[in-house]
């Protein structure tokens, strides 16, 4: 600086760039950070922005119009999710199985439906994300879809595939679903039914195997025994007695379990017709005690009826379901047990305000254990198969019982302990008991004094006048027998057109009707007589037993009803009942010699049918015998005279003459014998070798010492022949044995085999003392000696 001109002072200037030189001043210019911070700001916010607003987006709009309503009408459910697992596409069948509007569901995860999975596959990964893990399609998972506004479950037969992008990387996943709901349904229903099947199966063998066993063991005693009784060895007359013995029960065994099971499909079909009428329960339980009083004596153990409390006179029920479910509870009670005592205990209960009669079996048995108590009531199941197969029994008892009770509107209740003991309590409705007359136990006992405490105890009925209307000779016989016998006078007639003839003709007291008649049957008898206004009581006889038959036999107007074989005691009370005599009957005895006399009776006129060859007479005096045996109790005549009506009914004279012989016994022999002759008993001709071939020894007969063996025996053979036809006639059954028995051994030493076979057959039949079989084996022995060649070196025989 100058002042003037002259140097004043120096002012420097320094100058300094604004910026840095170069692309880092551009950098860090003001305006280019404010872009680049606009920018990025922006940037931000717009990505931001822009992925709500895509998540928002309905990208299946992206999908034309025509191919969504195709994807909608599809019956499968269909799902697009995207790489997170969101739903980008859901069809209307998936819709409407959640219960919303697909387009509700798009942008939710597809974790978030509700699925339900099945336990075991719980913590298994779902199937889009193991498909994506996989990396290609998995089928056929079951997933199960519940619906959101209800509780119906959807099961899903679920496929996924992974959907790559056209830059091969992994865009999202292809979800279709099939509903197999129904299939499922139907496949578990089937699956039920198949092992219900199974199990019906399985019952069913287990059923016919028990069958069969329980028929089998009495069956194979019975065809034992009949064998050893046939083959006619020597055993003692006990021992006979104890096979017959053995023979009956095995018989009653059988129909016993034809009965349980007849009852049983009765039940289960519910068939089962109940009679309610008023029954006095005390003398029923003394009844049922009193039947079983021997069985319990014969193993020792007490039997007592006690009751507690005041014993209504009557109740209202069924008396024979009744009993017959009593006497199974007390039969098993006695049954399984082997000491002690079995008590009755009854009295009256009440179940929800309706009266009840309560009894309860205890016995001191050998009790079951817990876990069988459930399963005893099954038909068939025994509580310990090994320990009860000892007493034996059909496992169908308490099966019938339950169910009776259970119609008899109670039930049984059990409560027992192994090895002490077991408590059976029945309970059954006994109608209103309000009016009803309650008494004392010492009461009920006199005046309900037990019907059969004696078995062979009947009514002696006041004199009045039966008709009794049968074909069959035998049931005529029988019926006018016991009627008789109790004190009746017995008109008989032979059908119904004469029963109607007869009753127009004559007065009686009752008519015994049989229903199945020649020229007018029983039914139209009874119709005919109600017609022309008869009121006498008709008592229908009839082999069938239905309920239906009983019914069907009221509708045509009979008021009473027996079934055949008939129960003589049965008819004779219910005769009883139904005439109304001038003054009561009185109990008496048919005393032992009365029947025996009976017997002999019926025995003498089999022998004169036989003599007479009336086969048919024959026939029905042998049933009437057997029904009379049976009545009461003569076990000897049970088995020969069914055999016997068999034998008759083929009109069979050997079997029939063999039979008449054991049931008549030896004093009837000769006669019999006799008749037998009479009647010519040989050989029938058709038994007879047609050829009469002749018979050579096999010894070498051309040397004179064989041959002389052969010509003694055959003249042996003559001699002996003459001798055994005498015995036979005599009735030497020993010394006949002995011939038979030389026979046996001979014959086929002298080289005649052919004598063997009857020989032996011959001395079976006289160990069995069966004359008609004898007579047979002597006359085919005798044609088979005419039929020997003596050899040509012999001396013929004189
Ligand atoms: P069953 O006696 O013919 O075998 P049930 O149906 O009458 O048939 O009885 C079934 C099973 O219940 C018997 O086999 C037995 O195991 C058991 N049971 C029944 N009553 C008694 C009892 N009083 N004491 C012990 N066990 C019994």
């Amino acid at each position: 600086l100058r002042t003037g001109h002259a140097k004043w002072g120096v002012v420097e200037l320094r100058f300094q760039p604004l910026a840095a030189p170069g692309w880092l001043g551009i950098i860090t210019s003001p305006i280019v950070l404010l872009v680049s911070f606009t920018a990025s700001a922006s940037f931000i916010a717009f990505t931001i922005y822009l992925g709500k607003m895509l998540q928002h987006l309905d990208p299946s709009r992206a999908v034309p119009r025509r191919v969504r309503s195709a994807l909608d009408t599809l019956a499968e459910g269909l799902l697009v999710v995207d790489k997170d697992e969101r739903i980008v596409l859901a069809n209307q069948a998936l819709g409407s199985w959640v219960g919303q509007d697909p387009a509700q569901l798009l942008g939710r995860k597809i974790s978030e439906l509700p699925w339900v999975r099945q336990e075991d596959a719980a913590a298994a990964d779902d199937p889009w994300s193991q498909a994506v893990k996989e990396g290609g399609p998995l089928a056929g998972i079951e997933l199960g879809l519940q619906r959101s506004d209800a509780d119906e479950v959807r099961l899903l037969m679920v496929n996924a595939t992974p959907v790559l992008g056209q830059d091969g990387n992994y865009r999202g996943v292809l979800i279709s679903l099939d509903d197999v709901t129904q299939l499922e349904t139907t496949k578990r229903e089937l699956q039920v039914s198949k092992v219900a099947a199974e199990n019906a199966n399985r019952a069913k063998s287990d059923f016919l195997a028990r069958m069969s066993h329980e028929i089998r063991t009495p069956m194979n005693a019975i065809l034992g025994y009949t064998d050893v009784l046939r083959q006619g060895f020597d055993e003692s007359i006990s021992d006979r007695q104890d096979y017959l013995d053995t023979i009956h029960f095995s018989g009653e065994h059988l129909l016993a379990l034809i009965n349980d099971i007849l009852d049983l499909s009765k039940i289960e079909a519910g068939h089962l017709d109940l009679e309610l009428q008023p029954v006095a329960p005390y003398p029923l339980l003394d009844h049922v005690v009193s039947v079983f009083r021997a069985r319990a004596a014969e193993k020792g153990i007490q039997l007592e009826l006690a009751w507690d409390g005041p014993i209504p006179a009557t109740i209202v029920t069924d008396p024979v379901r009744l009993r017959q479910t009593i006497m199974n509870l007390v039969g098993n009670a006695i049954k399984f047990t082997e000491h002690g005592s079995v008590r009755l205990v009854a009295r009256v209960a009440t179940d929800n305000g309706r009266p009840q009669l309560a009894v309860d079996v205890v016995d001191t048995g050998i009790g079951i254990s817990q876990d069988a108590i459930e399963a005893i009531f099954n038909p068939f199941s025994q509580a310990d198969t090994s320990i009860t197969r000892r007493f034996g029994g059909t496992g169908l008892g308490l099966a019938i019982s339950l169910q009776l009770a259970e119609a008899l509107g109670g039930k049984i209740d059990v409560t027992s302990t192994l090895g002490e003991g077991s408590t059976f309590t029945l309970t059954v409705d006994t109608g209103p008991l309000n009016e009803v007359e309650m008494c004392s136990a010492a009461d009920a006992q006199s005046t309900g004094a037990s019907p059969d405490a004696s078995p062979r105890t009947t009514l002696r009925l006041p004199p009045g006048r039966a008709l009794v209307a049968d074909d069959g000779e035998a049931n005529r016989k029988l019926l006018q027998l016991v009627l008789g016998r109790a004190g009746m006078t017995v008109v008989a007639v032979e059908d119904g057109r004469q029963a109607v003839e007869a009753a127009r003709e004559q007065e009686f007291d009752v008519i015994l009707m049989d229903m199945q008649m020649p020229v007018m049957d029983g039914y139209t008898a009874t119709r005919t007589l109600r017609a022309e206004g008869c009121r006498l009581p008709i008592i229908a006889l009839t082999a069938h037993v239905m309920q239906s038959d009983a019914a069907k036999c009221r509708e045509a107007g009979c008021t009473g009803f027996l079934a055949k074989p008939i129960d003589m005691e049965a008819l004779v009370s219910l005769v009883a009942d139904q005439v109304n005599f001038a003054d009561d009957g009185q109990p008496c005895t048919f005393d032992e010699d009365e029947v025996k006399q009976v017997v002999a009776e019926v025995l003498e006129a089999m022998q004169t049918s036989f003599q007479q060859r009336d086969f048919a007479r024959l026939a029905s005096l042998a049933s009437s015998l057997h029904e009379a045996a049976t009545v009461f109790g003569l076990h000897e005549y049970t088995l020969g005279t069914t055999r016997l009506e068999l034998a008759a009914r083929r009109a069979d004279r050997h079997e029939c003459r063999a039979i008449l012989a054991t049931l008549l016994g030896p004093q009837a022999e000769p006669t019999l014998r006799t008749s037998a002759l009479e009647m010519n008993l040989e050989l029938p001709p058709s038994d007879l070798p047609h050829v009469a071939a002749p018979i050579r020894s096999t010894l070498p007969a051309d040397d004179p010492e064989f041959c002389e063996i052969v010509v003694e025996f055959v003249e042996k053979l003559h001699a002996k022949l003459d001798e055994m036809q005498a015995a036979l006639e005599d009735g030497q059954w020993l010394e006949l044995a002995g011939h038979a028995h030389w026979l046996k051994g001979s014959g086929g030493t002298a080289g005649f085999h052919d004598f063997t076979v009857p020989a032996r057959e011959l001395e079976l039949s006289i160990r069995s003392r069966d004359i008609a079989g004898a007579t047979r084996g002597l006359t085919l022995l005798r044609a088979i000696v005419g039929r020997i060649a003596l050899p040509e070196n012999a001396h013929p025989v004189a």
